[in-house]
């Protein structure tokens, strides 16, 4: 078992209850947390990972995925640029890095192992004991790194599930940097309810009301952010 046993699932229940949205601080064990860490932030080389941005062309519901290759260069440029100015139009866009998606089905390396593991039934009975509701599998995961100028904007997610979460690896952000999740009002787009500053081993996770999704963004990164926000996030249905 990786999730650290000493939380107290009755009383993260009854912020849930209460709430809606759940910050449940050291929710692996340690040791898993760090391996985690190191995996996401040491072992997987630049190239590892793509651009995703939406849209990739004005008034074009498709996003592009670039990956982090010399000769991809200009398109991620290019890319990023189309995504900022639809952005300042206050449309929806984002822009953020996704690891490949080429992993074989019997890949053991640490990030198939951890998808697994957020499948298994150790932690779908955790997600029904703090929350109530009766997840049967993630619907998506994925995992996410933010840089400087990277953001999602604005938007509810509907359909995707029961709950989402977003569970951060992140050491040492500081609130300053942007790169913050930001829960909205569900009327009033204006107003917000609730900020989470990334920080290692936070567990988010947020109701989804029924599949109707919940608004919310993640801030864009600052120039002054000294390291980058990563975070596995998703939905279970
Ligand atoms: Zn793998």
């Amino acid at each position: 078992m990786m999730i650290n046993t000493n939380l107290d699932r009755k009383v993260i229940r009854k912020k849930y209850e209460a709430d809606s949205v759940i910050l449940i601080e050291n929710f692996l064990s340690d040791d898993y947390a760090e391996h985690l860490y190191n995996f996401f932030y040491n072992q997987i080389p630049n190239d590892g990972w793509y651009c995703f941005t939406y849209p990739n062309a004005k008034e074009e519901k498709t996003f592009s995925k670039n990956r982090y290759l010399p000769i991809e260069q200009d398109n991620i440029e290019l890319s990023k640029k189309i995504a900022r100015d639809v952005f300042k139009t206050n449309l929806f866009a984002t822009i953020f890095d996704v690891t490949l998606d080429n992993h074989q089905e019997e890949c053991n390396c640490v990030e198939c192992q951890l998808r697994q593991y957020l499948a298994s039934a150790g932690v779908l009975e955790f997600l029904y004991d703090v929350t109530g509701e009766k997840v049967i599998q993630p619907k998506e995961i994925l995992a996410t790194r933010y840089g400087e100028g990277d953001f999602l904007a604005p938007h509810k997610d509907p359909n995707r599930g029961k709950i989402g979460f977003v569970y951060s690896l992140t050491k040492g952000w500081r609130a300053e940097w942007g790169g913050n999740l930001h829960f909205l009002n569900e009327k009033n787009w204006t107003l917000v309810e609730r900020v989470i500053v990334p920080k290692h081993n936070l567990l988010t996770i947020f109701s989804l009301n029924n599949n109707q999704g919940k608004p919310h963004f993640v801030s864009e990164v600052s120039h002054a952010a000294s390291t980058k926000r990563i975070s596995i996030s998703g939905w279970y249905k």
